[in-house]
């Protein structure tokens, strides 16, 4: 059996504050994850680094892209490029079902954000196409500012005949793996099989409180603004703070061959 976070954010979403190596040494070392997804807004811009290191740190990634479409956030996964923001929800799905790959509902009905309602979501599926791509609605969401639109969204989730997803709508890498699912099998295709299946399971965890937003995710996201991200060397080697300019320019100390 396996354990999947398939809603992960890192510095290539503007407010994400670990570098994808930092991301997979803490998924490996503090989280019983088997498979994420890494799903920066709109761009994709990470995933091939991911996809690149994942067997170092155990891990299995599958390429993905939050997408704000017209209605709402959707997770798009098993993709090789982004689609584009703005389009409509069923646009976004057809053209995510163009790659081969597999849509997510994302925070449904959460209140702060771009959130798709239950009532845009059914409209999509009953498109026949479309309901052969959007699989799976994140029936748990442990996400920073909406955890209490979850009591409300797990009720109504059920009701609707998709995967029920648990996410941890990760920023910072403390709140990686508070939201999973539990599926038949370890690796990204067994997972596939299960969101198409139906057969998820949705862990919940505790999500962030008002108190550790405090204490975990404002300092990080104000060292962001700041110019220092959480990074990674190697698997052998502990997380750091390390410049983000230094990581995008491809000038990070592992970028030049050392450890
Ligand atoms: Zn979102
Ligand atoms: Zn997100």
């Amino acid at each position: 059996m396996g354990y999947a976070d398939l809603h992960v954010h890192s510095i290539h979403s503007s407010d994400g504050t670990a570098a994808i190596s930092a991301i997979l040494k803490y998924a490996a070392d503090f989280t019983r994850l088997d498979v994420i997804a890494i799903t920066d807004h709109d761009t994709m811009a990470g995933v091939a680094e991911a996809v690149h290191l994942a067997p170092q740190y155990k891990l299995e990634v599958i390429p993905g892209c939050e997408i704000s479409s017209a209605e709402g956030h959707v997770l798009a996964l098993f993709i090789d490029r982004p689609v584009r923001a703005g389009l409509s929800l069923l646009e976004t799905v057809l053209r995510v079902g163009e790659q081969g790959g597999l849509c997510v509902a994302a925070h449904p009905k959460a209140k702060g954000t771009s959130s798709l309602s239950f009532g845009a979501i059914e409209q999509v599926l009953t498109h026949p196409l479309a309901a052969r791509i959007l699989v799976g609605i994140e029936a748990f969401n442990g996400g920073l500012v909406y955890t209490r639109s979850n009591q409300a969204v797990q009720a109504a989730s059920s009701r609707i005949k998709l995967a029920q997803v648990g996410n941890s709508d990760a920023h910072i890498l403390s709140m990686l793996g508070a939201g999973s699912s539990y599926f038949i099998g370890n690796t990204a295709q067994d997972l596939r099989f299960a969101l198409e299946n139906q057969c998820t399971i949705p862990i919940r965890g505790k999500g962030l409180t008002g108190t550790s937003v405090l204490a975990s995710y404002i300092p990080r996201y104000i060292l962001r603004k700041l110019g220092w991200v959480s990074w990674n060397a190697n698997p052998k080697e502990k997380v750091k703070f390390t410049r983000i300019s230094q990581i995008m320019a491809g000038t990070s100390p592992r970028s030049v061959g050392q450890p």
